[in-house]
């Protein structure tokens, strides 16, 4: 009797799942079962927060619920590494009989040497791995001379000529199977509690899938017009959903153009734009498989290993803290903390000000929105932070840096963003509030812990003197 097992991962829903999908396509006779495998220890280590694990738990138990009603009952064992991993699946293959391993591929260095040393010690053809996270596969979409695109813009061109030659990116459709078994919940959680209230996101496929599809109903249209205000609910906020992959990237273009009734190709500039956010998201993926360097802490642009990061204690303890007097920076990571998610166009101004006016690391920071961030994602997290301190692929260049008051004035005109995470400025007439210390401080708010021009300044002479 053939014995199927389905490994899940960052992949934590049944719909469109494609290593889900080719494990149910089978006959009545075939046994699936399914696990997840934690790396407590490795993970700890990736600096993965209560956050992310606290609701990777909550995915688990409906997923769990969710597979049970197809007959397949979920194991969830707590191990220490990815080592632990491969020791325990190769031994659960041979005591149980499995006889086909499904699981989707993951792109960090880490995850692909697990597999790389999994797929030697089960026997390869049995072992049957899916592009999944990604709409199309790394390693898929080249220079002309076979080399991985280190710039987005061509990447793109590029990506969508792999689109419109066929290459697949809608969803899979899977035979269903009903025969209900009765759901396991009785490990061992991954976390107890979250840092911050959660309350806000879906944990199961259904509402996640709703809020895509409330996103493209009501949203989509404005969406080039609203994404960059963080006090407008603009953008999809799915990004949770996706991280965990309670919903795929094909399922969002899927209903993007069902809605639009158009082929991705296609589609109006203003919904195109959210489309290019995924293809972000891809190209995020893509750099970890070509620049393994990525998933080492390292810069992509060699030379800004050089930089010499100021890292004062005092002023790093002030950012994490919300309190850098700087009302947009503040917002933001009262933001992070409170909601375990910041918009992005503030996430940019941040990180900006952390590498710098504050001439930070951006490893540092990195780690800080690691630990905080319930859709933290290695690509999509270095990617950003990378690009914002200019030490990465299209990185921002290192002479542009934002000013965080304009950005503020620009983006949040009626302060209201910065209020909703910063009540000490309520009493501030609105235009006054992205620069208190210039007109009224409140008594209870930080004068800036920095100067912007001056520190401006000093960040661009770092960079200039670094020898390319
Ligand atoms: P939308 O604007 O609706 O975009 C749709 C989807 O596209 C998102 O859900 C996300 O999956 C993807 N996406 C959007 N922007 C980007 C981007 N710049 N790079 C890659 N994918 C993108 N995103 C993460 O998913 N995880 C992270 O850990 C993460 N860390 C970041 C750190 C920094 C410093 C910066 C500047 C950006 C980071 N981003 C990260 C990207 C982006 O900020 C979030 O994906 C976005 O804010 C999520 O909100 P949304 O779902 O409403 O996005």
């Amino acid at each position: 009797m053939q014995h199927r097992l389905i490994w899940f991962r960052d992949d934590l829903r049944i719909t469109d799942n494609a290593a889900v999908v080719a494990a149910f396509d089978c006959g009545p006779q075939v046994r699936i079962s399914a696990v997840f495998l934690s790396a407590d220890h490795e993970w700890e280590s990736f600096g993965y927060g209560a956050n992310r694990l606290y609701y990777t738990e909550q995915l688990l138990r409906n997923l769990s619920v969710q597979l049970s009603q197809n007959g397949i009952s979920l194991q969830v064992i707590r191990l220490n590494n990815y080592l632990d991993q491969v020791v325990w699946l190769t031994t659960f293959c041979q005591i149980e009989g499995v006889t086909d391993l499904y699981f989707n591929q993951e792109y960090q260095l880490n995850e692909r040497i697990r597999d790389h040393s999994l797929t030697d010690q089960i026997y390869p053809s049995r072992v049957h791995s899916f592009v999944d996270r990604v709409l199309l596969q790394p390693g898929g979409v080249m220079t002309a001379d076979n080399r991985f695109y280190s710039v987005f813009s061509p990447f793109k061109k590029r990506w969508l000529s792999r689109i419109q030659d066929g290459q697949h990116y809608m969803p899979f459709h899977m035979n269903k199977i009903e025969r209900p078994v009765i759901p396991r919940l009785d490990w061992q959680p991954l976390c107890l509690a979250p840092e911050s209230d959660l309350s806000e996101f879906e944990t199961t496929e259904a509402g996640a899938l709703g809020a895509l599809e409330q996103f493209t109903e009501k949203k989509l249209a404005q969406y080039d017009d609203k994404r960059n205000s963080p006090a407008q609910n603009g953008t999809s906020r799915l990004s949770a959903y996706l991280a965990r992959g309670l919903i795929s990237p094909r399922q969002c273009i899927a209903a993007t153009e069902s809605q639009l009734n158009r082929p991705l190709w296609d589609l109006p500039d203003g919904a195109f734009s959210w489309i290019n956010e995924l293809i972000w998201r891809d190209f995020y993926q893509h750099l970890l498989i070509g620049f393994p360097k990525l998933s080492k802490s390292k810069a992509f642009r060699p030379e800004t290993e050089a930089l010499k990061w100021r890292n004062v204690p005092d002023e790093i303890e002030a950012w994490r803290a919300g309190q850098t007097g700087i009302p947009i920076v503040d917002a933001g990571i009262r933001e992070l903390k409170t909601k375990g998610w910041m918009h992005n166009r503030v996430r940019m101004i941040v990180a900006q000000f952390f590498t710098k006016n504050l001439l930070c690391d951006w490893r540092i920071g990195e780690a800080y929105f690691m630990r905080y961030l319930v859709d933290s994602d290695l690509g999509a997290n270095n990617g950003g932070w990378q690009w914002s301190a200019s030490t990465g692929t299209d990185a921002a260049p290192y002479f542009r840096v934002f000013n965080p008051v304009s950005q503020s004035e620009a983006h949040d005109p009626e302060g209201s963003y910065l209020t909703r995470y910063i009540p000490e400025l309520a009493s501030l007439p609105s235009k006054k509030r992205h620069a208190p210390w210039l007109t009224c401080l409140p008594k209870n708010y930080p004068a800036p812990i920095v100067d912007l021009k001056s520190s401006r300044q000093r960040a661009i002479d770092a960079f200039k003197n670094l020898k390319s």
